[in-house]
Protein backbone atom coordinates (compact mmCIF):
# COMPACT_ATOMS: atom_id res chain seq x y z
CA UNK A 1 0.00 0.00 0.00
CA UNK A 2 1.28 3.13 -0.78
CA UNK A 3 1.06 6.29 1.51
CA UNK A 4 0.03 9.45 -0.06
CA UNK A 5 -0.95 12.81 0.78
CA UNK A 6 -3.09 15.82 -1.45
CA UNK A 7 -2.19 19.06 -0.54
CA UNK A 8 -5.36 21.34 -2.40
CA UNK A 9 -7.53 17.90 -2.29
CA UNK A 10 -10.40 19.96 -2.45
CA UNK A 11 -9.70 21.78 -5.59
CA UNK A 12 -9.83 21.08 -9.37
CA UNK A 13 -6.77 19.16 -9.18
CA UNK A 14 -7.60 17.48 -5.78
CA UNK A 15 -10.54 16.39 -6.62
CA UNK A 16 -9.38 14.42 -10.16
CA UNK A 17 -6.40 12.93 -7.84
CA UNK A 18 -8.83 11.24 -5.94
CA UNK A 19 -10.81 10.54 -8.18
CA UNK A 20 -8.30 7.80 -9.69
CA UNK A 21 -7.62 7.03 -6.21
CA UNK A 22 -11.38 6.09 -5.46
CA UNK A 23 -11.24 3.85 -8.38
CA UNK A 24 -8.37 1.93 -6.87
CA UNK A 25 -8.49 2.11 -3.25
CA UNK A 26 -6.92 -1.03 -2.30
CA UNK A 27 -3.85 0.21 -3.63
CA UNK A 28 -3.60 3.70 -1.21
CA UNK A 29 -3.38 4.51 2.60
CA UNK A 30 -4.15 8.46 2.53
CA UNK A 31 -2.11 10.25 4.70
CA UNK A 32 -3.22 13.67 4.59
CA UNK A 33 -5.76 16.17 2.93
CA UNK A 34 -5.90 19.51 3.43
CA UNK A 35 -7.98 21.98 1.98
CA UNK A 36 -9.10 25.83 2.11
CA UNK A 37 -12.60 27.07 2.49
CA UNK A 38 -14.84 24.41 1.36
CA UNK A 39 -14.54 22.41 4.46
CA UNK A 40 -17.71 20.11 3.65
CA UNK A 41 -15.99 18.67 0.84
CA UNK A 42 -12.47 18.26 2.77
CA UNK A 43 -14.36 16.57 5.55
CA UNK A 44 -16.45 14.32 3.43
CA UNK A 45 -13.41 13.02 1.59
CA UNK A 46 -11.38 12.83 4.42
CA UNK A 47 -13.97 10.68 6.14
CA UNK A 48 -14.88 8.70 2.41
CA UNK A 49 -10.78 7.82 2.28
CA UNK A 50 -10.11 7.22 5.71
CA UNK A 51 -7.70 9.85 5.70
CA UNK A 52 -5.03 10.10 9.56
CA UNK A 53 -5.62 14.07 8.78
CA UNK A 54 -7.91 16.61 7.62
CA UNK A 55 -6.48 20.18 8.03
CA UNK A 56 -7.94 23.67 6.48
CA UNK A 57 -5.84 26.54 5.73
CA UNK A 58 -8.06 28.63 7.62
CA UNK A 59 -8.17 28.55 11.82
CA UNK A 60 -11.63 29.65 11.82
CA UNK A 61 -12.99 26.77 10.32
CA UNK A 62 -11.43 24.19 12.76
CA UNK A 63 -14.88 24.30 14.49
CA UNK A 64 -16.88 23.50 11.96
CA UNK A 65 -14.15 20.81 10.47
CA UNK A 66 -14.12 19.51 13.92
CA UNK A 67 -18.08 18.81 14.25
CA UNK A 68 -18.29 17.83 10.28
CA UNK A 69 -15.63 15.04 11.58
CA UNK A 70 -16.83 14.33 14.78
CA UNK A 71 -17.31 10.17 15.46
CA UNK A 72 -14.76 9.08 12.53
CA UNK A 73 -11.13 8.73 13.75
CA UNK A 74 -9.70 11.77 11.40
CA UNK A 75 -8.12 14.24 13.38
CA UNK A 76 -8.39 17.74 12.34
CA UNK A 77 -6.37 20.92 12.14
CA UNK A 78 -6.11 24.12 10.40
CA UNK A 79 -3.60 26.80 9.68
CA UNK A 80 -0.39 26.99 7.58
CA UNK A 81 1.78 25.94 9.84
CA UNK A 82 -0.49 22.70 10.52
CA UNK A 83 -0.56 22.34 6.44
CA UNK A 84 3.40 22.34 7.05
CA UNK A 85 3.42 19.69 9.60
CA UNK A 86 0.73 17.29 7.43
CA UNK A 87 3.44 17.40 5.07
CA UNK A 88 5.78 16.89 7.08
CA UNK A 89 4.16 13.20 7.83
CA UNK A 90 6.06 10.23 6.04
CA UNK A 91 4.34 9.29 2.73
CA UNK A 92 5.56 7.99 -0.69
CA UNK A 93 3.77 10.03 -2.74
CA UNK A 94 2.28 13.52 -2.33
CA UNK A 95 0.27 15.89 -4.72
CA UNK A 96 1.10 19.82 -4.57
CA UNK A 97 -1.90 21.28 -5.42
CA UNK A 98 -2.23 24.24 -3.71
CA UNK A 99 -2.91 27.38 -5.60
CA UNK A 100 -0.40 29.84 -5.15
CA UNK A 101 2.62 30.80 -3.38
CA UNK A 102 1.23 29.33 -0.45
CA UNK A 103 1.81 25.92 -2.43
CA UNK A 104 6.07 26.24 -1.62
CA UNK A 105 6.65 25.73 1.92
CA UNK A 106 4.23 22.22 2.68
CA UNK A 107 5.93 21.07 -0.84
CA UNK A 108 9.21 21.54 0.04
CA UNK A 109 8.42 19.45 3.94
CA UNK A 110 7.05 16.51 1.74
CA UNK A 111 10.15 16.65 0.03
CA UNK A 112 12.08 16.76 3.37
CA UNK A 113 11.01 13.05 4.09
CA UNK A 114 11.78 11.83 1.25
CA UNK A 115 8.70 11.61 -0.84
CA UNK A 116 7.91 11.47 -4.46
CA UNK A 117 6.22 14.88 -5.32
CA UNK A 118 3.64 15.23 -7.76
CA UNK A 119 3.91 19.15 -8.34
CA UNK A 120 0.56 20.83 -10.21
CA UNK A 121 1.60 23.91 -7.67
CA UNK A 122 3.45 25.57 -10.54
CA UNK A 123 4.32 28.51 -7.99
CA UNK A 124 6.78 26.73 -6.66
CA UNK A 125 9.13 26.53 -9.84
CA UNK A 126 8.59 29.57 -10.42
CA UNK A 127 9.21 31.24 -6.77
CA UNK A 128 11.88 28.61 -5.96
CA UNK A 129 12.52 26.33 -9.01
CA UNK A 130 16.85 25.46 -7.64
CA UNK A 131 15.37 25.14 -3.69
CA UNK A 132 12.65 22.43 -5.24
CA UNK A 133 14.93 20.68 -7.24
CA UNK A 134 17.83 20.82 -4.46
CA UNK A 135 15.54 19.79 -2.26
CA UNK A 136 14.58 16.51 -3.65
CA UNK A 137 18.24 15.45 -4.75
CA UNK A 138 18.82 16.41 -1.10
CA UNK A 139 16.58 14.16 0.48
CA UNK A 140 16.38 11.33 -1.99
CA UNK A 141 13.21 12.46 -3.30
CA UNK A 142 11.86 13.10 -6.82
CA UNK A 143 9.58 15.77 -8.20
CA UNK A 144 7.28 15.02 -11.44
CA UNK A 145 5.36 17.45 -13.19
CA UNK A 146 1.67 17.66 -13.32
CA UNK A 147 1.39 20.80 -15.15
CA UNK A 148 0.02 18.84 -18.41
CA UNK A 149 2.82 20.49 -21.20
CA UNK A 150 5.53 19.83 -18.33
CA UNK A 151 4.16 16.35 -18.21
CA UNK A 152 4.27 16.19 -21.66
CA UNK A 153 7.95 17.60 -22.39
CA UNK A 154 9.00 14.73 -19.55
CA UNK A 155 7.02 11.96 -21.14
CA UNK A 156 8.73 13.55 -25.21
CA UNK A 157 11.76 13.34 -23.13
CA UNK A 158 11.62 10.02 -22.18
CA UNK A 159 15.44 8.10 -23.16
CA UNK A 160 16.75 11.35 -24.37
CA UNK A 161 19.77 13.46 -24.09
CA UNK A 162 19.28 16.79 -23.12
CA UNK A 163 22.16 17.97 -24.80
CA UNK A 164 20.08 16.93 -28.19
CA UNK A 165 17.32 18.82 -27.19
CA UNK A 166 17.25 22.15 -29.63
CA UNK A 167 13.80 23.38 -28.77
CA UNK A 168 10.59 22.97 -26.13
CA UNK A 169 7.18 24.03 -27.70
CA UNK A 170 4.38 24.58 -25.02
CA UNK A 171 1.25 25.48 -26.53
CA UNK A 172 -1.67 27.78 -24.71
CA UNK A 173 -5.21 27.54 -25.66
CA UNK A 174 -5.30 30.93 -26.04
CA UNK A 175 -8.23 31.29 -23.15
CA UNK A 176 -11.41 32.82 -22.54
CA UNK A 177 -10.34 35.97 -24.94
CA UNK A 178 -8.22 34.95 -27.61
CA UNK A 179 -10.58 36.00 -30.39
CA UNK A 180 -11.47 39.32 -28.82
CA UNK A 181 -10.67 42.42 -30.51
CA UNK A 182 -7.99 44.11 -28.53
CA UNK A 183 -9.97 46.93 -27.98
CA UNK A 184 -12.75 45.32 -26.35
CA UNK A 185 -10.03 44.08 -23.60
CA UNK A 186 -10.16 47.03 -21.48
CA UNK A 187 -13.63 46.11 -20.61
CA UNK A 188 -13.22 42.15 -19.80
CA UNK A 189 -15.34 41.32 -16.79
CA UNK A 190 -13.70 38.71 -13.77
CA UNK A 191 -16.78 36.29 -14.86
CA UNK A 192 -15.86 36.35 -18.63
CA UNK A 193 -11.99 35.65 -17.79
CA UNK A 194 -13.18 32.97 -16.23
CA UNK A 195 -14.75 30.65 -18.47
CA UNK A 196 -12.14 28.36 -20.31
CA UNK A 197 -12.68 27.38 -23.86
CA UNK A 198 -11.07 23.86 -23.15
CA UNK A 199 -10.44 22.80 -19.50
CA UNK A 200 -11.90 23.19 -16.43
CA UNK A 201 -10.06 24.07 -13.59
CA UNK A 202 -9.80 26.33 -10.60
CA UNK A 203 -11.12 30.22 -11.38
CA UNK A 204 -7.65 31.66 -10.58
CA UNK A 205 -5.54 29.43 -13.28
CA UNK A 206 -8.49 29.88 -15.88
CA UNK A 207 -8.23 33.62 -15.48
CA UNK A 208 -4.42 33.53 -15.81
CA UNK A 209 -5.14 31.43 -18.69
CA UNK A 210 -7.14 34.53 -20.20
CA UNK A 211 -3.96 36.82 -19.68
CA UNK A 212 -1.83 34.63 -20.25
CA UNK A 213 -0.06 34.87 -16.83
CA UNK A 214 -0.99 31.04 -16.91
CA UNK A 215 1.39 30.59 -19.96
CA UNK A 216 4.29 33.09 -18.66
CA UNK A 217 4.25 31.19 -15.48
CA UNK A 218 4.98 27.81 -16.88
CA UNK A 219 7.41 29.05 -19.15
CA UNK A 220 9.67 30.07 -16.32
CA UNK A 221 8.41 26.68 -14.94
CA UNK A 222 9.75 24.67 -17.98
CA UNK A 223 12.88 26.66 -18.05
CA UNK A 224 13.42 25.64 -13.92
CA UNK A 225 12.36 21.78 -14.47
CA UNK A 226 14.08 20.97 -17.26
CA UNK A 227 17.49 23.90 -16.61
CA UNK A 228 16.87 25.07 -20.67
CA UNK A 229 18.10 27.97 -21.69
CA UNK A 230 15.20 30.24 -21.97
CA UNK A 231 16.12 30.70 -25.93
CA UNK A 232 15.12 27.53 -26.58
CA UNK A 233 11.38 27.20 -25.14
CA UNK A 234 8.63 29.08 -27.20
CA UNK A 235 5.24 29.33 -26.89
CA UNK A 236 2.66 28.61 -29.82
CA UNK A 237 -1.04 28.97 -29.37
CA UNK A 238 -3.44 25.78 -30.23
CA UNK A 239 -7.38 26.38 -29.96
CA UNK A 240 -8.16 23.03 -29.71
CA UNK A 241 -5.61 21.85 -26.66
CA UNK A 242 -4.67 18.70 -27.73
CA UNK A 243 -1.10 18.99 -28.19
CA UNK A 244 -0.18 19.91 -24.72
CA UNK A 245 3.62 20.52 -25.61
CA UNK A 246 6.72 19.07 -28.27
CA UNK A 247 10.34 18.75 -27.82
CA UNK A 248 12.41 19.19 -31.21
CA UNK A 249 15.93 17.84 -31.73
CA UNK A 250 19.41 18.54 -32.70
CA UNK A 251 18.31 16.10 -35.76
CA UNK A 252 14.65 17.82 -36.59
CA UNK A 253 12.74 15.57 -35.09
CA UNK A 254 9.75 17.03 -33.12
CA UNK A 255 8.17 15.08 -30.71
CA UNK A 256 4.40 15.95 -29.94
CA UNK A 257 2.26 14.44 -26.83
CA UNK A 258 -1.23 14.41 -27.37
CA UNK A 259 -4.39 14.23 -25.40
CA UNK A 260 -7.83 15.49 -24.37
CA UNK A 261 -7.86 18.24 -22.31
CA UNK A 262 -7.85 16.53 -19.12
CA UNK A 263 -5.79 16.69 -16.02
CA UNK A 264 -6.15 12.69 -15.21
CA UNK A 265 -4.14 11.88 -17.52
CA UNK A 266 -0.91 14.09 -16.38
CA UNK A 267 -2.20 13.14 -12.59
CA UNK A 268 -2.37 9.34 -13.74
CA UNK A 269 1.37 9.42 -15.21
CA UNK A 270 2.56 10.92 -12.07
CA UNK A 271 1.39 8.39 -9.69
CA UNK A 272 1.99 5.75 -12.02
CA UNK A 273 5.61 6.57 -12.78
CA UNK A 274 7.88 5.27 -13.70
CA UNK A 275 5.34 2.55 -15.30
CA UNK A 276 1.92 3.47 -17.07
CA UNK A 277 -1.54 2.19 -16.02
CA UNK A 278 -4.54 2.24 -17.53
CA UNK A 279 -6.67 5.85 -17.13
CA UNK A 280 -10.18 6.65 -17.92
CA UNK A 281 -9.47 9.77 -20.10
CA UNK A 282 -11.17 9.91 -23.27
CA UNK A 283 -8.52 7.90 -26.58
CA UNK A 284 -8.50 10.79 -29.04
CA UNK A 285 -10.11 10.24 -32.67
CA UNK A 286 -7.60 11.59 -35.30
CA UNK A 287 -10.13 11.84 -37.98
CA UNK A 288 -13.18 13.29 -35.74
CA UNK A 289 -10.50 15.91 -34.86
CA UNK A 290 -9.56 16.71 -38.80
CA UNK A 291 -7.70 19.18 -38.10
CA UNK A 292 -5.16 21.05 -35.54
CA UNK A 293 -4.91 24.54 -36.33
CA UNK A 294 -2.16 27.33 -34.59
CA UNK A 295 -1.93 31.11 -34.27
CA UNK A 296 1.48 33.22 -32.88
CA UNK A 297 1.48 34.14 -29.05
CA UNK A 298 1.27 37.79 -29.49
CA UNK A 299 3.08 39.68 -27.19
CA UNK A 300 0.80 42.76 -27.44
CA UNK A 301 -2.40 41.11 -26.85
CA UNK A 302 -0.53 38.69 -23.98
CA UNK A 303 2.45 41.26 -22.23
CA UNK A 304 3.27 38.40 -19.60
CA UNK A 305 5.07 36.78 -22.37
CA UNK A 306 7.10 39.51 -22.46
CA UNK A 307 7.63 39.42 -19.01
CA UNK A 308 8.46 36.50 -18.33
CA UNK A 309 11.55 36.43 -20.62
CA UNK A 310 12.80 39.40 -18.44
CA UNK A 311 12.04 37.86 -15.42
CA UNK A 312 13.82 34.23 -17.12
CA UNK A 313 16.86 37.12 -17.75
CA UNK A 314 17.21 38.52 -14.46
CA UNK A 315 17.40 35.74 -12.52
CA UNK A 316 17.65 35.31 -8.75
CA UNK A 317 14.23 36.02 -6.72
CA UNK A 318 12.41 37.54 -9.83
CA UNK A 319 10.08 34.57 -10.32
CA UNK A 320 8.70 34.99 -6.81
CA UNK A 321 8.63 38.83 -7.19
CA UNK A 322 6.21 38.04 -10.26
CA UNK A 323 4.02 35.74 -9.01
CA UNK A 324 3.01 37.61 -5.73
CA UNK A 325 2.47 40.65 -8.09
CA UNK A 326 0.85 38.49 -10.38
CA UNK A 327 -1.45 36.95 -7.33
CA UNK A 328 -1.92 40.89 -5.88
CA UNK A 329 -3.01 42.06 -9.69
CA UNK A 330 -5.47 38.85 -9.87
CA UNK A 331 -6.86 39.16 -6.75
CA UNK A 332 -7.94 43.16 -7.27
CA UNK A 333 -8.91 42.44 -11.37
CA UNK A 334 -11.45 39.29 -9.05
CA UNK A 335 -12.83 42.13 -6.90
CA UNK A 336 -13.21 44.36 -9.68
CA UNK A 337 -10.18 47.26 -8.34
CA UNK A 338 -8.49 47.13 -11.86
CA UNK A 339 -9.19 46.47 -15.15
CA UNK A 340 -8.40 43.09 -17.30
CA UNK A 341 -5.30 44.74 -19.01
CA UNK A 342 -4.19 46.39 -15.94
CA UNK A 343 -3.01 43.18 -14.25
CA UNK A 344 0.23 43.31 -16.32
CA UNK A 345 0.79 46.44 -15.83
CA UNK A 346 1.11 46.11 -11.74
CA UNK A 347 3.24 43.15 -12.37
CA UNK A 348 5.58 45.54 -14.69
CA UNK A 349 5.86 48.43 -12.37
CA UNK A 350 6.37 46.10 -9.18
CA UNK A 351 9.16 44.24 -10.86
CA UNK A 352 10.52 47.34 -12.02
CA UNK A 353 10.29 49.30 -8.18
CA UNK A 354 11.58 45.84 -6.65
CA UNK A 355 14.44 45.07 -8.26
CA UNK A 356 15.50 48.89 -8.63
CA UNK A 357 15.71 49.00 -4.41
CA UNK A 358 16.00 46.03 -3.44
CA UNK A 359 19.20 43.21 -4.57
CA UNK A 360 16.68 40.69 -5.00
CA UNK A 361 17.86 39.15 -8.26
CA UNK A 362 21.14 38.52 -7.14
CA UNK A 363 19.92 36.67 -3.69
CA UNK A 364 20.14 33.22 -2.44
CA UNK A 365 17.01 30.99 -3.00
CA UNK A 366 16.27 30.34 0.26
CA UNK A 367 12.32 29.90 1.61
CA UNK A 368 13.01 32.97 4.07
CA UNK A 369 14.55 34.88 0.82
CA UNK A 370 11.58 34.05 -0.94
CA UNK A 371 9.19 34.57 1.96
CA UNK A 372 10.52 38.27 1.54
CA UNK A 373 10.49 38.64 -2.03
CA UNK A 374 6.74 37.81 -2.14
CA UNK A 375 6.01 40.27 0.59
CA UNK A 376 8.05 43.21 -0.93
CA UNK A 377 6.16 42.41 -4.01
CA UNK A 378 2.49 42.16 -2.20
CA UNK A 379 2.93 45.30 -0.71
CA UNK A 380 4.85 47.59 -3.85
CA UNK A 381 1.95 45.82 -5.71
CA UNK A 382 -0.88 47.03 -3.34
CA UNK A 383 1.10 50.64 -2.91
CA UNK A 384 1.04 51.08 -6.87
CA UNK A 385 -2.86 49.97 -7.33
CA UNK A 386 -4.05 52.49 -4.53
CA UNK A 387 -1.50 55.24 -6.43
CA UNK A 388 -3.58 54.70 -9.51
CA UNK A 389 -6.81 54.22 -8.22
P1 LIG B 1 -8.37 25.34 -7.22
O1 LIG B 1 -8.62 26.77 -6.92
O2 LIG B 1 -9.45 24.54 -7.84
O3 LIG B 1 -7.93 24.59 -5.87
C1 LIG B 1 -6.94 25.12 -5.04
C2 LIG B 1 -6.80 24.31 -3.77
O4 LIG B 1 -5.88 25.02 -2.89
C3 LIG B 1 -8.10 24.17 -2.98
O5 LIG B 1 -8.08 22.95 -2.28
C4 LIG B 1 -8.02 25.34 -1.99
O6 LIG B 1 -8.78 25.13 -0.84
C5 LIG B 1 -6.54 25.34 -1.66
N1 LIG B 1 -6.03 26.64 -1.21
C6 LIG B 1 -6.28 27.85 -1.78
N2 LIG B 1 -5.59 28.80 -1.13
C7 LIG B 1 -4.87 28.18 -0.16
C8 LIG B 1 -3.95 28.64 0.83
N3 LIG B 1 -3.62 29.92 0.97
N4 LIG B 1 -3.39 27.71 1.66
C9 LIG B 1 -3.71 26.41 1.54
N5 LIG B 1 -4.57 25.93 0.64
C10 LIG B 1 -5.15 26.80 -0.22
O7 LIG B 1 -7.05 25.30 -8.10
P2 LIG B 1 -6.62 24.22 -9.19
O8 LIG B 1 -7.15 24.60 -10.51
O9 LIG B 1 -6.86 22.82 -8.68
O10 LIG B 1 -5.04 24.49 -9.25
C11 LIG B 1 -4.17 24.05 -8.22
C12 LIG B 1 -2.73 24.23 -8.68
O11 LIG B 1 -2.51 23.39 -9.81
C13 LIG B 1 -2.39 25.64 -9.15
O12 LIG B 1 -1.05 25.91 -8.85
C14 LIG B 1 -2.58 25.56 -10.65
O13 LIG B 1 -1.80 26.51 -11.34
C15 LIG B 1 -2.10 24.16 -10.93
N6 LIG B 1 -2.65 23.57 -12.15
C16 LIG B 1 -3.98 23.35 -12.25
C17 LIG B 1 -4.51 22.78 -13.41
C18 LIG B 1 -5.99 22.49 -13.54
O14 LIG B 1 -6.39 21.87 -14.52
N7 LIG B 1 -6.83 22.89 -12.61
C19 LIG B 1 -3.65 22.43 -14.46
C20 LIG B 1 -2.29 22.64 -14.31
C21 LIG B 1 -1.80 23.20 -13.14
MG1 LIG C 1 -0.64 23.93 -17.92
Amino acid sequence: MRRISIFGATGSIGQNTLDLIARDPESYHVVALTGGKNVAQLAKDARKFGAEIAVTADPALLPELRARLAGSNVEAAAGPEAICEAASRPADWVMSAIVGAAGLAPGLKALEQGATLALANKESMVCAGPLVLHTAQAHGGRVLPVDSEHSAVFQALIGEEMSRVERVIITASGGAFRDWPLEKLASATPEQAATHPNWAMGQRITIDSASMFNKALEVIETKEFFDLDPAKIEVVVHPESMIHALVGFCDGALMAHLGPPDMRHAIGFALNHPSRADLPVERLDLVKLSQLTFRPACETRWPALRLAREVMQTGGLAGAVFNAAKEQALDAFIEKRIGFQDMAKVVEQTLEHVLAESDLASAAITLDNVRGADHLARETARALMLQHH
